[in-house]
């Protein structure tokens, strides 16, 4: 019902990506949820062809040119096939917004188009052994030499790392250990980038999601993305579509759960009546659509604000941290609104429910959205204060200190 918000142009991509669905085949899933199929490199290609994929991007790039708002609804969309095909779906839009910020022509030439275009797969790899939330922390390192850049190091936890053509990789190009000393590099698959483990999965399988190992291998110079050591700079970035396309496929996934449990509290009966017709029921399927809805509100808001070049990083850990939570309710509830059933493969809601838990870790875990979010809100309460307190300064942490002295 929020379609009203659309232009006509960003109506038409939702619809464009409603008949993709459609078109995924029903065995597709199946073959990826069996671990049958390692990297759906069909998926993308018929997306790319279809001139589905990083809609926000300039057409002479192969993108749309569209708003955010586009990209957050026609990613709902995608939602409804699970973390793994959605992963998969907004990864150049991630890496994208990378090259199309800071990349040069020839990079774009080389790498956003063809990716846009469904003809080369990206994967990105910035989780280490060591740890993803301390990010900064990166110990891969790509040093100089001559015209090239030499890199060891690991990566894991890399969706696409079986299958992906490409890795968007940050790595430490600088003396120190800060977030002054990192790059983003891109780096050609080769036999000297190894996958050295595709993990066994919860969920979101089928994505060819593994470790990478990197021994001697040799880029070239020109792969450097931005300048050396701005990689903090690009990284910040790059979070801006990583947590968007990760609050809107949560809204998604939500939503598609949601969907097949209410159809399914409409036709169950239990004590001579439709389930839907017990509150018990019924007023699980109104907090799920409640919170979804407000989840989306704020999706889109975060990412009015993003196309309108304000500093939307609240709002976008916001965005991220309440839709992944607002999906895995959405998901729970559809859950016990099926009752046992619900926990067999008979119904998609087991799946979705394994994909989702997924989207409150990657992407940032939602503990470090809070670290993000308490701290921007902090830099801008500052030293104002609009509150008026009847008793004296509200801004004093113990107004009646003086008054009893
Ligand atoms: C299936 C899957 C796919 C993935 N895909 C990719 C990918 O394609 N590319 C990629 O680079 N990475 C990917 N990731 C990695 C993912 O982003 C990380 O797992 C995530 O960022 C958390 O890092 P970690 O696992 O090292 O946990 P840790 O960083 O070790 O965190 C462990 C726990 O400590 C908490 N914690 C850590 N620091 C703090 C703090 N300062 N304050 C409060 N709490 C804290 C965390 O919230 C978490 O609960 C993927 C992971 C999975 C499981």
């Amino acid at each position: 019902m929020w379609d009203y918000l659309l232009t006509k142009e960003e109506r038409a991509y939702v619809e464009a990506v409603r008949e993709f669905v459609k078109w995924v085949p029903a065995d597709l899933l199946r073959r990826m949820d069996a671990n049958e199929v390692q990297y759906p490199r069909k998926f993308l290609v018929e997306a790319g062809r279809r001139g589905l994929l990083g809609p926000r991007f300039p057409r002479e790039y192969g993108g749309s040119g569209l708003s955010w708002k586009a990209e957050i609804a026609g990613i709902e969309e995608i939602g409804v096939l699970g973390s793994a095909l959605s992963c998969l779906f907004v990864l150049p839009s991630i890496v994208g917004e990378a090259l199309n910020t800071f990349g040069t022509e020839e990079q774009k030439q080389k790498y956003l188009k063809p990716m846009l275009k469904g003809e080369k797969f990206v994967a990105e790899a910035l989780t280490e052994p060591r740890g993803g939330s301390d990010f900064f922390g990166a110990q891969t390192t790509a040093v100089p030499q001559g015209d090239t850049f030499v890199l060891n190091g690991q990566k894991r936890f890399v969706v696409g790392a079986e299958g992906a053509d490409f890795f968007a990789v940050y790595t430490r190009t600088g003396q120190g250990e800060g977030k002054n000393s990192i790059s983003l590099i891109l780096v050609d698959k080769d036999d000297t980038v190894l996958v050295r483990k595709v993990y066994g999965l919860m969920g979101t399988r089928g994505g060819g999601t593994g470790r990478l190992v990197f021994k001697n291998t040799v880029v070239p110079r020109s792969n450097l993305v931005g300048k050396l050591n701005q990689g903090a700079v690009i990284f910040n970035r790059m979070m801006i579509p990583e947590r968007m396309t990760s609050a809107a496929g949560g809204v998604g996934t939500g939503r598609a759960a949601l969907e097949v449990a209410a159809r399914y509290a409409e036709k169950r009966r239990a004590f001579g009546r439709p389930i839907r017709k017990f509150q018990a029921v019924s007023f699980k399927i109104a907090d799920a659509v409640t919170q979804l809805d407000a989840a989306r509100s704020l999706n889109i808001i975060a990412g009015d604000a993003v196309d309108r070049g304000l500093d939307a990083r609240r709002l976008v850990s916001e965005a991220k941290k309440f839709a992944t939570e607002a999906g895995w309710l959405a998901v729970n509830h559809a859950m016990q609104v099926m009752g046992g059933i619900g926990y067999t493969t008979v119904y998609p809601v087991e799946k979705y429910f394994r994909d989702l838990r997924l989207t409150m870790i990657w992407t940032g875990t939602n503990e470090i959205m809070n670290l993000l979010i308490q701290h921007e809100y902090f830099k801008e309460l500052g030293g104002r204060s609009w509150v008026r307190n009847i008793e004296g300064d509200a801004t004093d942490p113990d107004p009646e200190e003086k008054v009893f002295e």
